[in-house]
């Protein structure tokens, strides 16, 4: 089976970075700027023994008033309907924002299979996010590191039953 997963989640979680560490490449540009990801970029990614093909996606522009920019959300939406899985990125340092939440009502819709990923769950700090994140019924969080290549194991048992 040749699954696709899409990364998504609001700009700087990590998804750009979590796209590479995946692909082994630097294909995606990570950057300090939200939303610096304009287009969606595809790899080959490989995680243990799967191999499946893999989407990053910029994150929602954040509007003054907290809405969803038009563009962006397209993308993203476009991205989780051309997917078989979906993985949800929020910043594990920071918590689940409002942002987060409108995301993840978005992802929800679609009815596809979610990950969510805590990512920057790095030490302990990152940890006490990953807990926060259970509230958005979104299932159990994965901790992660995407930069640091930590939980990598777990991100794979999580993802082996859609396989
Ligand atoms: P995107 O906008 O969601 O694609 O996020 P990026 O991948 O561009 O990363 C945004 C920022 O978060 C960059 O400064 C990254 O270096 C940083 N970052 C990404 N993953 C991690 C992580 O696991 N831990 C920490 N501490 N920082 C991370
Ligand atoms: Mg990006």
């Amino acid at each position: 089976m040749n699954a696709s997963v899409a990364i998504v989640g609001r700009p700087n979680v990590g998804k750009s970075t979590l796209f590479n560490r995946l692909v082994g490449r630097k294909l995606a540009l990570v950057d300090d700027q939200p939303g610096v990801t304009r287009d969606r970029r595809e790899g080959e990614a490989t995680l243990g023994h799967l191999a499946f093909r893999v989407f990053d996606t910029a994150g929602l522009e954040e509007a003054a008033d907290d809405s969803l920019t038009g563009r962006m959300r397209q993308q993203t939406e476009t991205a989780i309907a051309d997917s078989d899985i979906i993985m949800f990125v929020i910043d594990a340092r920071v918590g689940v924002t409002p942002s987060d939440r409108q995301f993840a009502e978005l992802v929800r819709r679609s009815g596809k299979p979610v990950i969510l990923v805590a990512n920057k769950a790095e030490g302990r700090v990152g940890l006490d996010g990953a807990y926060d994140a259970f509230s958005l019924g979104l299932g159990d969080p994965v901790p992660l590191s995407a930069e640091h290549g930590e939980g990598t194991s777990d991100l794979l048992e999580a993802l082996m039953p859609f396989f």
